[in-house]
């Protein structure tokens, strides 16, 4: 069986000590919840100082993105060996990577590649823009950002596929969730003509875009959605923890 996961993705919000006030309150929220894997992805600066908080919490970490060398001239990056040991999870190819800072498909296959190599679990965010949606390619689109992400990747370890729609993210207009349950199984199954049957189990497909407290529900109904990665409603301590307790209570049969 597959272990629903949520993560939070801070993006760029939230100072230090806001970071640090929001996951002592998550961590009082949801520390002991049990059934979902939860991740916290702050930005980089507040990583060492919510470790700390999170220490001998349920709760894991996880980075927002990572450069595909292990160190070198690359002013302003961060290396997964930096990360190694400080986070378990990865973010690679996040819409907002690609669209404002050019992330090439080959860059994301990078990425993966180094993350594994790392032991960082990737969270690999695919999902087809609004252009692309109306012209009916969003099932090729998202198949080919899938193949060449994992171009030449023998080993998938604990790989999350994180399908977000371009138009759904932070614009409040949700996927509808049968269609994402519909996607979440197509990637399912691109991942099993490449990797056989052996990871239906292990592959998470998880989905993103406006997930609401109030939208959660419907979409954790799905059988092929894992969970969700959460934007905007991450950053309120209420919101998020209500979204990992409605998910843990549903994929719990509850
Ligand atoms: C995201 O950026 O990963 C995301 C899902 O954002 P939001 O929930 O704000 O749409």
């Amino acid at each position: 069986m597959r272990t629903p996961l949520v993560v939070a993705n801070w993006k760029m919000n939230t100072t230090v000590n806001d970071g640090v006030a929001l996951a002592k309150e998550l961590r009082a929220e949801l520390g002991t919840v049990k059934g979902v894997e939860k991740v916290l992805c702050p930005p980089f600066v507040s990583l060492v100082p919510i470790s700390e908080v999170l220490n001998g919490s349920s709760i894991k970490l996880g980075a927002q993105n990572i450069h595909f060398e292990e160190s070198g001239a690359y002013t302003g990056e961060i290396s997964p060996l930096m990360l190694k040991g400080l986070c378990r999870f990865v973010i690679i190819g996040h819409s907002e990577r690609r669209i404002y800072f050019n992330e090439s498909l080959e860059v994301i296959n990078k990425k993966i590649k180094a993350a594994l190599k790392a032991e960082l679990k990737p969270i690999l965010c695919v999902g087809e823009n609004h252009k692309e949606e109306e012209a009916g390619e969003s099932v090729g689109t998202i198949t080919g950002q899938l193949r060449s992400a994992l171009d030449g990747v023998r080993e998938i370890g604990n790989l999350t596929i994180a399908y977000e729609p371009v138009w759904a993210i932070g614009t409040g207009k949700a996927a509808a969730p049968r269609e994402v349950n519909s996607t979440a199984n197509i990637i399912r199954r691109v991942i099993e003509s490449v990797y056989g049957d052996d990871f239906e189990d292990r592959v998470r497909v998880i989905y993103g875009g406006s997930v609401t407290v109030d939208n959660i529900r419907d979409f954790m109904h799905e059988e092929h959605i894992d969970g969700a990665i959460v934007g905007g409603a991450s950053l309120r301590a209420s919101d998020f923890t209500a979204i990992v307790k409605k998910t843990a209570e549903i994929k719990a049969g509850k």
